[in-house]
């Protein structure tokens, strides 16, 4: 099917764009942003130029989206791709009941360590290349190669309606950020959030980073990094068979008011395995219903996203960008796990290269007595 709208923005040319396919992204009708090749994209660049293509929308915080958004890129059919690769719809997913969990056997395990370690190698290269000047786009690429490399399927944004193979989400977008032409200042928060497809099984993790010596100086950036970091260490360090699921929101929230900071509530950890998001649920806050247990071979995700205004949060014109209503900054952080018979492994858990990691927390005026969470 042909029409106006899904031809490529090029100047110069007559070919499909190839990613206006899903009914969300036809309804945007955004402007110039669509293009088949990266190869048009580059050439047909000086003449869009950077633009907002929502400028009348009442942005709650400084960021705003910078299009056009660069084309698809390839991956080999030679790659596994999953079931909802082309739809962006995991039909299988969906028949999945939400009470029956996957437990693991030695060579689903086995897997999903592999993949686990695929990912973490990925988001540590994209990672490396996060410096004030870079666009998110250009972290997009360096993942998209990573993953492809790799012989993985790349992409959280795959899933829905844009075609890209990271989130990156800077300060007040709270996850799903998508990557576009915007450049990354001394000063922000980014978070890469990233899945990897290979063998069969599903990897998911992300981090929050700092961008340039700036960041690492604001004391409300740090805290809120630093408590996200620590709230998701000190859920996975009870993990064992038998710990209730719904336990993770109890440590978690406690950990977050005790600094001050709010959970962003909608959204949530899960199951993953062959599947990328099947049962279970996994809030992060506290006083949750979730029901079961942790038993020997399951793996799922911890992702809590901590908020230093309100745990609010509302979309942008695209349908899928996730912000603060208040335009205050998030931070989150996610890993793999598996429960094993006696505790846990974090399947994604950081190398000893990787770049990031924590960095002390100036004092805290009255820690002990500001905020403390009621049990
Ligand atoms: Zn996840
Ligand atoms: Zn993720």
């Amino acid at each position: 099917m042909s029409n106006v709208e899904n031809k490529c923005s090029g100047a110069d040319c007559d070919n499909e764009a190839g990613t206006l396919q899903c009914p969300t992204c036809l309804k945007l009708s955004v402007k110039s942003s669509y293009f088949c090749s990266q190869d048009c994209f580059k050439r047909n660049w000086a003449a869009s130029g950077p633009y907002n293509p929502f400028p009348t929308y009442p942005y709650t915080g400084s960021v705003r989206p910078v299009y056009p958004l660069s084309p698809r890129r390839p991956v080999p059919k030679s790659i596994k791709h999953p079931d909802w690769a082309e739809t962006g719809i995991p039909k299988r997913e969906m028949r999945l009941s939400k009470s029956k969990w996957d437990i693991l056997d030695a060579t689903g395990q086995e897997a999903m360590r592999k993949v686990c370690r695929l990912a973490r190698e990925v988001l540590d290269i994209t990672a490396a290349a996060m410096k004030p000047g870079v666009t998110t786009d250009y972290l997009d690429e360096i993942c998209h190669n990573a993953c492809v490399e790799r012989e993985s399927y790349p992409s959280p944004l795959n899933y829905n309606h844009f075609p890209k193979s990271l989130c990156t989400s800077p300060n007040e977008v709270v996850c799903h950020g998508i990557p576009d032409q915007r450049v990354l200042l001394d000063g922000d928060i980014l978070n890469l959030d990233i899945s990897l497809y290979h063998g069969g099984y599903h990897a998911d993790l992300n981090e929050t980073y700092y961008i340039g010596d700036k960041a690492k100086a604001d004391p409300d950036s740090i805290r809120l990094i630093e408590t996200t970091r620590q709230a998701l260490d000190m859920a996975i360090e009870i993990i064992k068979p038998g710990v209730p699921i719904r336990e993770f929101g109890k440590i978690i929230e406690k950990h977050a008011a005790s600094r001050g900071l709010g959970v962003m509530k909608t959204w949530g950890g899960h199951g993953i395995n062959s599947e990328f998001h099947p049962p279970p649920w996994i809030p992060h806050y506290a006083k949750n219903k979730a029901v079961g247990t942790c038993k020997a071979g399951m793996t799922f995700t911890i992702e809590p996203i901590l908020a230093l205004g309100r745990n609010r949060e509302v979309y942008w014109p695209d349908d899928w960008t996730n912000v603060t209503v208040d335009g205050k900054w998030t931070a989150q952080f996610e890993h793999t796990v598996l429960v094993t018979e006696t505790g846990v492994e974090v399947l994604t858990g950081r190398l000893k290269n990787s770049p990031g990691g924590p960095i002390p927390i100036p004092e805290i005026a009255n820690e002990d007595t500001n905020g403390e969470a009621k049990e």
